[in-house]
């Protein structure tokens, strides 16, 4: 039997998040999540439906000659067992990943060269997140001005190093740029590791797809 899965899209570009910002990668997004954020910026993954084959995904992959890959979605952590049997077969590559941290990659977490978590206040797991920080996973959170839950959750989780990205809400360049200097004098009175890194790609691309 095939080994495939539903792709949303695959495209080359550059990371616009977190500590990885500006390293070339291809994106695998896969459809489908087990959440529901008001706030999502790729609904159009929520309920695609777009089977690739392994061997097609690796092709189009391939193609980019680039050696990293960024798994993401939608929730790529649905898709624990297939990335698994993906990153076996073509080691060449580097991969990374960009979960919700609700479900932990039982089989793939091992395989993977970075872990990013980037937890979603409302749908907390706080098992799985702490698996996820015994991996050494980056913590990614994505903040207004307003990052008390956030705070609270690093102090329950005991993080001493996160990256907060000032979320880009229908904003403008420069109504981003002056809300991310709030942000940076609100996290200057903290006494835990924060780094604020924007959302490149928002800036960059706004909300257009496949860059
Ligand atoms: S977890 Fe991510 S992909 Fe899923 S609904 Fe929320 S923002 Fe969208």
């Amino acid at each position: 039997m095939k080994n495939s899965t539903n792709i949303s899209e695959i495209f080359y570009s550059i990371q616009g998040e977190g500590s990885f910002i500006g390293m070339p990668a291809v994106f695998v997004r896969f459809c489908e999540c087990n959440l529901r954020c008001p706030f999502c910026d790729t609904k159009y993954a929520l309920n695609c439906s777009n089977p690739m084959t392994e061997i097609e995904i690796f092709k189009q992959v391939e193609s980019f000659r680039c050696k990293n890959i960024i798994f993401t979605g939608g929730e790529p952590a649905l898709r624990d067992n297939f990335i698994a049997h993906f990153i076996k077969k073509y080691p060449q590559f580097r991969y990374f990943i960009e979960t919700n941290g609700t479900i932990f990659l039982q089989n793939s977490a091992s395989l993977l060269d970075h872990i990013v978590v980037s937890p979603k206040m409302f749908a907390l797991n706080l098992d799985v997140l702490k698996k996820y920080k015994e991996l050494k996973a980056e913590f990614k959170f994505v903040v207004d001005e307003n990052f008390d839950e956030e705070l609270k959750l690093i102090d329950l989780l005991n993080l001493t190093d996160v990256v907060f990205q000032p979320i880009w809400l229908n904003d403008t360049p420069q109504s981003y740029i002056e809300k991310t200097k709030r942000i940076i004098e609100k996290v200057k009175k903290l006494s835990i590791n924060v780094r604020i890194i924007p959302q490149l790609h928002k800036i960059l691309y706004k909300e257009e797809k496949g860059v």
